[in-house]
């Protein structure tokens, strides 16, 4: 019957969908870990690349009524980054917050710091008011392949690979930087990144 074929159909495109993720995971971690990653720094408009996140998670966040606010920093200068990497990052950072949350929203949220007339420290932070990461557990998340055992395998939206973060942490050193986790289970998580030693270009008015 066609309902029948239309559940299998869908049933081997998600399927499709989850194996694809995972190959692309266990590749990029695999290239982070053997150096073979390259990071091209380029002149980033950070506030765009937020807006393309935005975009991105649009339908999801109107799906499940949640909002996305991302508070802008004033005066926000051009940063010389690898675009494609924080990209990544930022598109698992803010793909878990969307699904780990069922009730309020994410924000994302942003500032440079300048050290001297050329560098400064670039921070930041994907926070959420979702169901928040135990603190026995915060340590371990970071390693591949840990998930919460509820999930994998369960038909639910939040399955995934448990490399998201791993890739997310190892991305963040290579680029210099460090990764923060601060979550309270119940009230929420956010994840923040420093970035120092970033060069930036002031915008012209
Ligand atoms: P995946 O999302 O594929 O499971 P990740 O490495 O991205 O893998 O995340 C690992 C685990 O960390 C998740 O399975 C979840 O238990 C927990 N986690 C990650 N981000 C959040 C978040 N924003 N809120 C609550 N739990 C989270």
């Amino acid at each position: 019957p066609p309902t029948e074929q239309n559940e299998y159909l869908q049933a081997i495109n998600v399927a499709g969908v989850s194996l694809l993720n995972l190959i692309n995971d266990i590749l990029d971690l695999s290239k982070i870990e053997s150096n073979q990653m390259d990071f091209a720094t380029s002149r980033t408009d950070f506030k765009a690349l937020c807006q393309d996140i935005a975009l991105i998670f649009h339908h999801r966040l109107d799906e499940k009524g949640l909002t996305l606010s991302i508070s802008e920093a004033a005066d926000f200068p051009w940063v010389y980054v690898d675009a494609r990497s924080l990209r990544q990052i930022l598109l698992n950072l803010v793909g878990n917050a969307v699904k780990f949350t069922q009730h309020g929203g994410i924000t994302i949220d942003y500032h440079f710091t300048p050290s001297n007339d050329s560098q400064g420290t670039l921070v930041i932070k994907v926070s959420d008011t979702g169901i928040g990461i135990p603190k026995y557990k915060q340590r371990k998340i970071f390693d591949p392949f840990v998930q919460d055992s509820t999930i994998r395998g369960s038909r639910t939206e939040a399955n995934g690979t448990g490399l998201g973060l791993p890739i997310v942490k190892r991305l963040v050193e290579r680029m210099g930087g460090n990764l923060t986790l601060t979550s309270e289970r119940g009230l929420g998580s956010c994840f923040a990144i420093e970035l120092p030693q970033v060069a930036f270009s002031r915008r012209q008015p």
